[in-house]
């Protein structure tokens, strides 16, 4: 099926700003809450939101088997798990009903009325019902600076690195969008040359600046899915910030991995943007240093080029670029990491989240944690106000933006915007 949603001559009659994220060629998917407290399914076009429970209700999808209900919902699960052919028809026809030559919502003021809305009257929720998480480790440039500072520089990445991409399941109870203000973590750890472990605040609270690609139903318990097939099953990708806790982490980790020092938050933003609208931005991604095994080997070019960036604003003032990456220096590749997560037959549903692991480029600037940035503190970031930063201070925000650019036409993400708060107090909260 043709991909006309993505044509890059296209241009919409609602205003988009030259460097939006979310001209008519992005379409992303998300749920909000409109002015009304109704929750719906919806798009963006430059500023603009558009009900989409509200487009289907007046027949604007008209010709496209869906059912009635499918954007009245308060998640995508529904909408994803009629799988990759409904997304295309409806992308299509939403870029037909937003095209500047089309003009019969254009001309309806009343339906139009009823559709859009700005962005300061909704307010957006997670897009979809998370049933399970898992994170990857596939930056190998992050592997090796991690590797080299809790281990051994010469022995950075661990012999299964080369061969596996390593992940592990996290909890997706505590994965929430963007806008919601996260806790400083308590827990233990185990400071300086201490023998015995104490309790108290993390000390060393970091980002990790992450895509997360969420699947449609995918497979039965015991069926893999191949390579060549697996990005059949991915919707679309979002900005995934991975907030971490490195003092708790280092102490927890061994030998089962990430535990309490990972799942105690991770923000991501809203909208999520479809993997055919990245399509234009594909790039071959890194050579494997080792050969792999067949199941993970693949054809064709399977990394995107996306552009990374995060950023620090402390409270009352200017926000600070900390760093700089970009998704295409990602080892393991989301068509790999999907190959690998089913080969042993574990299914993977609709709205299940897969983090990529932090995105850590080759030069100093474009690591995507603080742990690296400051490695391990031994070097602070300035910061525009003056002030220095080794890991996230209490009330500093921390917002992660990515796009894609190419000929003209940018498809974004928008942000992932997380405050972080100190260690809750429940005396103080009532
Ligand atoms: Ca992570």
């Amino acid at each position: 099926m043709p991909l006309s949603a993505n044509n890059p001559d296209r241009k919409s009659w609602l205003h988009v700003d030259k460097n939006s994220d979310f001209p008519i060629q992005n379409i992303p998917f998300g749920v909000f809450l409109t002015r009304d407290d109704i929750i719906t399914i919806g798009t963006r076009i430059g500023d603009t939101a558009i009900d989409l429970g509200a487009l289907h209700q007046l027949g604007y999808f008209e010709g496209i088997p869906l059912t009635e209900d499918i954007f009245l919902q308060d998640t995508l699960n529904d909408f994803i798990a009629d799988g990759r052919k409904t997304w295309r028809l409806v992308r299509n026809r939403i870029a037909e009903i937003f095209d500047s030559e089309n003009s019969a919502l254009k001309n309806n003021k009343k339906h139009k009325e009823i559709v859009l809305f700005r962005l300061d009257e909704i307010e957006m929720q997670l897009p979809v019902h998370i049933g399970d998480y898992t994170d990857f480790y596939s930056s190998k440039e992050h592997a090796t600076n991690v590797g080299t500072m809790f281990r051994d520089p010469d022995n950075a990445l661990l012999p299964n690195w080369l061969h596996i991409p390593v992940g592990y399941h996290g909890r997706s109870s505590s994965i929430i969008p963007s806008g919601i203000p996260v806790h400083r973590p308590q827990g233990q750890t185990l400071p300086g040359e201490a023998e015995e472990p104490i309790f108290g605040p993390s000390k060393l609270v970091d980002f990790e600046l992450e895509m997360a690609f969420i699947t449609t139903d995918a497979n039965d318990l015991g069926e893999s899915i191949p390579i060549e097939e697996a990005e059949e099953y991915i919707f679309g990708l979002v900005l995934f910030n991975d907030w971490s806790a490195r003092d708790i982490q280092k102490w927890e980790y061994v030998p089962l991995g990430p535990f309490l020092a990972k799942n105690f938050a991770s923000s991501i933003s809203p909208w999520i943007v479809t993997l055919d609208a990245l399509e234009p931005y594909r790039v071959e991604g890194p050579k494997p240093v080792k050969p792999q095994l067949k199941y993970l080997q693949y054809k064709g070019k399977k990394s995107f080029d996306i552009n990374l960036e995060v950023s620090i604003q402390p409270q009352g003032a200017k926000e600070t670029i900390v760093s700089k990456s970009n998704f295409k220096y990602m080892y393991w590749n989301m068509a790999q990491q999907l190959a690998h997560h089913t080969v042993n037959g574990c299914p993977v549903n609709s709205g299940d989240m897969m983090g990529s692991g932090t995105i850590s480029g080759p030069t100093p600037d474009s690591y995507g944690s603080m742990l690296e940035l400051s490695w391990k503190g031994e070097k602070p970031l300035k910061m525009k106000d003056g002030s220095e930063r080794k890991f996230i201070n209490d009330h500093d925000t921390v917002i992660m933006r990515g796009f894609c650019e190419k000929e003209g036409t940018r498809i974004g993400f928008g942000e992932v915007s997380t405050k972080l708060l100190p260690v809750f107090n429940p005396k103080k909260s009532k």
